[in-house]
């Protein structure tokens, strides 16, 4: 059984057990547009007890009870299904998540949603979709909006901001004009919503095939300078900005890495990957990846023409498919190819066996220091650089260049 069997069994259980309960949110969405749902989400009317009752304590988390969610757990080939209870939100005063939630009924649970087109719901054993809130009508004319005020919705919640351009980017869809203003008025206020929170949503909308449209969005709904550290320098320059754009759409891989050294690059120059992990909650591996496809695009953008002993160290790196993805995007064209053509040598070319060994330089009388690591570096470009070709050559250079 996979998800999607699941998530319909779910529901029809909970009708068995009299319960109205209906697939709702994201999954209705995708569905609607021909897109795999990501994971499938349950609306009931039933408590939370009620539901732990109808699949037994053995196949159920309480996780999310306090506000009503309820894990159920599938069979092996099937995720688990978040079972919630319809819910009006209480006051929001943390500008991020209500300080309580009261069950109640499916037009009430829409109304709480972000925008119309996260609000349907889809009732899997009748097929039919029950849209309380325009969903239908938007999803048609490819609109995000938010649903009832959208100054209010956005008021209690700041991170449907991005949320907001991050739908309309993945999706192609325009931000209806009352949502975008109010996303405008209120963009300085996305301060208050977690770095993590930021950050994941930055790694979606970069990692996505649309990411400059996502960019160019955000910058319209004065975004982009609020979540990136003095990100005012991103369009200093009008033809820098266009330049970005072209480069991010021109990305190939959905490698976010990539997309983040395109776009940052004006503010890595400045403030430095470190600002940018920090402000993203970046993992260290991509902070690392980050500042190395920055720092190393300019060295190899010349390869062909460099000396090999400074080409092949960089293409061992771990970090090096998201530097040529960059140089890639950015119309590097000969580099891209000579680098490719040389990563698909046999490893015993790409990386040989290194003629003069720390061992060699001991037995040779050499005892262990800096000139020892000086005389080894040396050696091995030589080697690389085809100067040099047996370990007696090696070995003669090492101890005539000694000091
Ligand atoms: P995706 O999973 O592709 O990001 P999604 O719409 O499923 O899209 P989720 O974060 O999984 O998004 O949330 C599921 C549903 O919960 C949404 O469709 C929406 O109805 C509701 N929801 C999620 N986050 C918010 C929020 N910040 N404010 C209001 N409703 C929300
Ligand atoms: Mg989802």
């Amino acid at each position: 059984m996979n998800s999607r069997a699941f998530a319909i069994e779910v529901v029809q259980q909970l009708q068995q057990a009299g319960y109205q309960a209906l697939w709702a949110g994201g999954c209705v969405r995708d569905q609607l547009l021909g897109l795999t749902p990501k994971d499938y989400d349950v609306a009931t009317e039933a408590t939370p007890d009620q539901v732990r009752n109808v699949f037994g304590h053995k196949r159920t988390l309480p996780i999310g009870a306090s506000f009503g969610v309820i894990t159920v757990l599938g069979p092996r080939t099937a995720d688990p299904i978040e079972v919630a209870t319809f819910r009006r939100d209480g006051a929001y005063s943390d500008g991020r998540r209500p300080d309580a939630v009261e069950f109640t009924d499916a037009r009430e649970d829409a109304m709480r949603r972000d925008f119309t087109i996260n609000g349907m719901f889809y009732d899997p054993a009748a097929d039919e979709v029950i849209d309380f809130v325009g969903g239908q009508k938007d999803l048609a004319a490819k609109r995000i909006r938010a649903i009832g005020v959208a100054d209010q919705r956005i008021e209690e919640d700041k991170l449907r901001m991005l949320r907001g351009v991050r739908f309309a980017a993945k999706h192609q869809f325009e931000i209806e004009s009352g949502t975008l203003q109010a996303i405008q008025q209120r963009s300085a206020e996305i301060s208050v919503v977690s770095n993590e929170r930021i950050g994941a949503e930055m790694q979606r909308m970069l990692a996505d095939p649309n990411r400059a449209t996502a960019v160019k969005l955000l910058r319209q709904a004065k975004l982009l300078a609020a979540v990136v550290p003095d990100g005012q320098l991103l369009f200093a320059s009008e033809d820098q900005w266009q330049q970005t754009l072209g480069q991010l759409q021109a990305l190939q891989p959905n490698d976010f890495c990539a997309a983040a050294t395109i776009l940052l690059r004006p503010v890595l120059d400045s403030v430095g990957a470190d600002a940018i992990m920090k402000c993203w909650k970046l993992s260290n591996d991509q902070r690392k990846t980050i500042a190395f496809a920055s720092k190393q695009q300019s060295v190899l953008t010349d390869s062909p023409n460099e000396p090999w002993s400074q080409v092949q160290p960089l293409l061992l790196s771990p970090y090096i498919e998201s530097t040529i993805a960059v140089m890639e995007a950015c119309g590097d064209e000969d580099s891209v190819k000579f680098l490719r053509e040389r990563l698909s040598w046999p490893e015993e070319k790409l990386n040989p066996e290194p003629l003069l060994t720390g061992q060699d330089l001991i037995q040779a009388g050499v005892s262990p220091g800096p000139e020892f690591k000086a005389m080894l570096t040396q050696c091995r470009a030589k080697q690389l650089d085809g100067e040099l070709t047996t370990k007696e050559q090696a070995l003669k250079l090492a101890l005539n260049n000694r000091s």
